[in-house]
């Protein structure tokens, strides 16, 4: 095995600490959760940021340091700077991986990285979500079976505003009758992202072995390809050119 891969999970964390029905679920933070399950695997290391460290945790040292970088937002996505969005925003196109989970899908960083309103229907009744895989090709499923089925989990549903994926790996269907395109892969300049929609914060999706591997995969799929930054700019020729 190479060097590891070195994960950020970022993470709000005011629900958890606010809110007693979600504490329960996560009591240390869906971040903690998170990290234990990319834990399991000894050739990643892991760190966690919150909200409301100074800088969101998000400092230049922290980015520069991050191969892959986990996000979960909900309540508070206008909280977080725009120059942090703008910093995070361009590591992405410098090749840092990035997986954006759940309600992360109205984060700054994740709008300015699709360039929609990434919008989408919701309904939050805890309705049973089976999530089929459609890409059984992919890396991000190895592992998985047909499809994973949640007992309960927010709605998302069609349309969800974002531009055509690259590839399109998982699309859920809900109790209530909609769909959803719920595992998504991107890349924006040197860097790949992945959307995943699981992840409501009052049911315990985090702790189920399936969303984890997926979410362990997609870390794995996401890290960076090792070869020198890109150089753009006025360049000399490799060799002569020769008069014609
Ligand atoms: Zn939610």
């Amino acid at each position: 095995m190479g060097s590891p891969i070195n994960v950020l999970i970022w993470n709000e964390y005011r629900q958890e600490r606010e809110e007693e029905r979600i504490a329960k679920v996560y009591p240390n933070g869906i971040h903690a959760q998170l990290a234990n399950l990319l834990g399991e695997d000894g050739d990643v290391t892991v760190r966690t940021a919150t909200l409301d460290e100074p800088e969101h945790g998000l400092t230049d040292d922290a980015l520069a340091a991050t191969d892959v970088l986990v996000w979960w937002g909900h309540m508070h996505h206008d909280e977080v700077a725009d120059e942090v969005v703008e910093r995070v925003r361009r590591r992405v196109l410098d090749g840092m991986g990035l997986i954006v989970l759940h309600s992360a899908h109205f984060s700054k960083l994740f709008k300015a990285l699709m360039g929609t309103t990434c919008n989408l229907k919701w309904r939050a009744d805890g309705e049973k979500e089976r999530l089929w895989v459609v890409d059984p090709t992919h890396p991000i499923v190895e592992g998985i079976g047909e499809y994973i089925e949640l007992p309960e989990e927010e709605m998302y549903g069609e349309h969800f505003d974002v531009p055509a994926p690259e590839a399109l790996v998982f699309v859920s269907w809900f109790a209530g009758g909609e769909v959803f395109r719920s595992g998504a892969c991107y890349s924006r300049g040197a860097g790949k992202i992945f959307y995943f929609r699981p992840g409501h914060e009052r049911h315990p999706t985090y702790y189920d072995p399936a969303i984890g591997r997926v979410i362990r995969n997609a870390v794995r799929w996401a890290a960076p390809v090792a070869r020198p930054q890109r150089t753009f700019d006025l360049v000399p020729a490799l060799e002569p050119i020769e008069a014609r």
